[in-house]
């Protein structure tokens, strides 16, 4: 059975991913940050459902956390055979003016340097190049990378243009060594993530500029991440799917 590591999967679009990932028989390695309450929900209700799920706390921003999460994959499950980079967040609604330095590192550790290092240390067992048997990479960017969010937060924008940049680079780095890399770009979406932003409700404020009139759900996501992952998927690379009504 395939090993699935899903970051930021406590919550919001990797919580639905993990969930979604045991029809198509993967085990799930569920990341989180601090919430190890609703990771062990997500590990619950997967177990429920007769698949194989383990929670792992790590901060996606910080190297030896990254290390450690792909340790601890291995020595339960033996193998990693696809990645999610899927943990993102973003600050307070604000022009770039009055950004601090503090807020927008944060915002680029996470979202940026995380998925990097997540990717790196999966490769690392996937590559065939290192005696690996391949694998799958999807970045979860977002439209604010085509959008910029002004006035909201374009330094969160320009973060997802830059994993929009890794996804391409990636994907032709690896495409000779059994790893295919891709990305998600979700519109506005039912999550948590809009309380960060300071505005719980932003789906239904933003949902009139949608040409489908509404937000997406968690679980319309996590389809197109799990395709992008399969075997159907299997000549697609340094592609990315707009998951978003149509913006
Ligand atoms: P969310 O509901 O706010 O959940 C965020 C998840 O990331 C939580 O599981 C959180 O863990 C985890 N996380 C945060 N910082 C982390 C870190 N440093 N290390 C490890 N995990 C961390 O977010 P979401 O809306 O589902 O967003 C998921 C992804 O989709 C993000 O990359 C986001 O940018 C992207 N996206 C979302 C939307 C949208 O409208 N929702 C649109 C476009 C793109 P804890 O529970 O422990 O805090």
């Amino acid at each position: 059975m395939s090993v699935l590591v899903v970051t930021g999967a406590s919550r919001g679009i990797g919580a639905a991913t993990a969930k979604l990932a045991v029809s198509q028989g993967y085990r799930v390695v569920v990341n989180y940050l601090a919430n190890e309450q609703a990771a062990n929900q997500v590990v619950g209700s997967i177990e429920a459902a007769g698949g194989s799920a383990i929670a792992v706390s790590a901060d996606v921003s910080l190297e030896a956390d990254v290390v450690r999460l792909f340790e601890e994959t291995l020595s339960r499950f033996g193998q990693v055979d696809a990645l999610v980079n899927n943990a993102g967040i973003l600050g307070p609604h604000m022009p770039l003016e009055a950004m601090t330095v503090e807020r927008i590192t944060r915002v680029f550790n996470t979202n940026v340097i995380g998925s990097m290092l997540c990717a790196r240390e999966a490769i690392k067992f996937m590559s065939t190049s290192n005696g690996g048997v391949g694998g799958g990479i999807v970045n979860v960017s977002s439209m604010a990378a085509k959008l910029g969010s002004p006035y909201e937060y374009v330094d969160y924008a320009a973060s997802k243009g830059a994993i929009d940049s890794l996804t391409k680079g990636l994907a032709i780095e690896l495409a000779e060594c059994g790893i295919r890399v891709n990305a998600v770009r979700p519109g506005v979406i039912h999550t948590d993530i809009h309380a960060s932003g300071g505005e719980p409700d932003r789906v239904d404020r933003v949902k009139q500029n949608v040409p489908m009139k509404r937000g997406g759900t968690t679980v319309e996501v996590a389809h197109a991440i799990l395709w992008l992952l399969s075997a159907e998927a299997s000549y697609v690379t340094g592609a990315f799917i707009d998951v978003s009504g149509g913006r």
